[in-house]
């Protein structure tokens, strides 16, 4: 029995005036996610409680069956587990964005996509320049925007990070004024220092005049959110028997899979955005399909395109995923004997608003004793055939996995 997973991330979405009224799941050219569903179990499901801002790190728990309530401690530990630092008991993880902010206004959250080299100099350079101001932090170089800083907090001293410290995502204020969205509470004036000295490093770096040269957005800040301590889960091959893997560009993504115990497994030319390597994604599904139980592969793109407003690119990005990624794993599955594969995306990301919505996600799994729902894969399909609604998004690892 094998089980592949998919994860379009951000996929559903609202009606866009721009698709003539349609989901971008509805304009999509789809047929294999329509025949998943179709042939298969059709449902919807709140991947994000009510107490959680609906992201990608809540979300992708509940998907991967660890209830957030229960495990949830942070984005930023997640992503630092993908990065195999080491987070003592006392420490923080940090999310620290490279962003763009003009005119105070949070203009680019991925600082125009800056590449993960641009990225590596310009953490380098902060890294340097805040350690002679600041004691107990660390700066390590991510994927493109996706950095981390890490608090060591002393033994016995007073922690700089607590349960009050409140910061905020930067992809969910989109051309908002950014005062208001600065750290608070416990270390939030420390965070804005560093904050303050990181955009001074950045304001005259000279690989930003190197971008604007080229037309590019200037990482023109940093922006330090998704803080939180190191995260426990029980393991998922101890909770169901099963050798997982993961495949995904993201961090966060590969990190919460590796907190499950799975295998992480690389795709060079995978990129986490529009421009990813889609096929080459597929084909590592199905080459992971030989030696493990469960594959998921995970794909920002549609995610990436609803933060940019894009309907047409979101799309295509599902259009592509259908073709190169959902067909080929769907047919190597049947070739190979008793599977189920399950389709859904962490959370919706709405073109309109450029921003993650808490709205309950629309999934469909085919294969093995299921019996077909009829449907097609999207949202009003899916609230029409009336299947199943799990207000607890992470019991549907229970459902998906057929316990002998
Ligand atoms: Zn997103």
């Amino acid at each position: 029995m094998k089980y592949a997973m998919i994860i379009p991330d951000g996929a559903t979405d609202e009606a866009c005036a721009a698709l003539g009224g349609r989901t971008p799941l509805q304009a999509a050219k789809i047929p294999h996610m329509d025949e998943v569903a179709r042939n298969g179990l059709l449902g919807r499901s709140r991947n994000v409680p009510d107490r959680f801002i609906p992201a990608s790190d809540v979300a992708t728990l509940s998907l991967f069956g660890y209830d957030p309530v229960r495990y949830y401690t942070g984005r930023a530990p997640l992503e630092v587990v993908a990065m195999g630092l080491p987070l003592g008991s006392l420490d923080w993880a940090v999310r620290c964005n490279l962003v763009n902010i003009t005119d105070n206004r949070m203009t680019d959250f991925t600082a125009g996509h800056v590449t993960s080299p641009e990225a590596a100099v310009f953490i380098d350079a902060i890294q340097k320049e805040l350690l002679a101001q600041f004691t107990g932090i660390e700066f390590h170089p991510g994927v493109s925007y996706r950095n981390i800083m890490i608090v060591r907090e002393a033994e016995g001293g007073t922690p700089h990070l607590g349960e009050t410290t409140h910061t905020t995502p930067p992809h969910d204020i989109p051309d908002q004024l950014v005062a208001e969205f600065l750290p608070k509470g416990q270390g939030g004036d420390w965070l804005r220092a560093l904050m303050a000295a990181g955009a001074e490093v950045l304001r005259d770096h000279p690989y930003n005049r190197v971008r604007e040269a080229e037309g590019h957005r200037p990482a023109n800040a940093i922006w330090l959110w998704g803080q939180g301590k190191a995260p426990r889960v029980p393991a998922f091959r101890e909770l169901h028997g099963l050798r997982g893997a993961i495949i995904s560009a993201v961090d966060l993504v590969r990190g919460t899979g590796q907190l499950a115990g799975w295998d992480r497994i690389d795709v060079p030319t995978a990129t986490g955005y529009l421009d990813t390597d889609y096929a080459a994604k597929g084909r590592a599904g199905i080459d992971a399909l030989k030696t493990h139980d469960l594959v998921c592969v995970h794909v920002e793109a549609p995610d990436e395109a609803s933060h940019e407003g894009r309907a047409d690119a979101k799309v295509e990005a599902l259009e592509r995923i259908d073709a190169e990624i959902v067909g080929p794993m769907l047919e190597a599955l049947r070739k190979q004997g008793d599977f189920r594969l399950l389709i859904s995306p962490d959370h919706s990301t709405l073109v309109r608003t450029k921003a993650h919505d808490r709205a309950p996600v629309a999934w469909a799994m085919c294969g093995n004793g299921l019996a077909a729902s009829g449907g097609t894969y999207n949202e009003v399909s899916a609230a029409e055939v009336n299947g199943p609604f799990l207000e607890e998004g992470w019991r549907l690892m229970e459902r998906f996995l057929i316990k002998n």
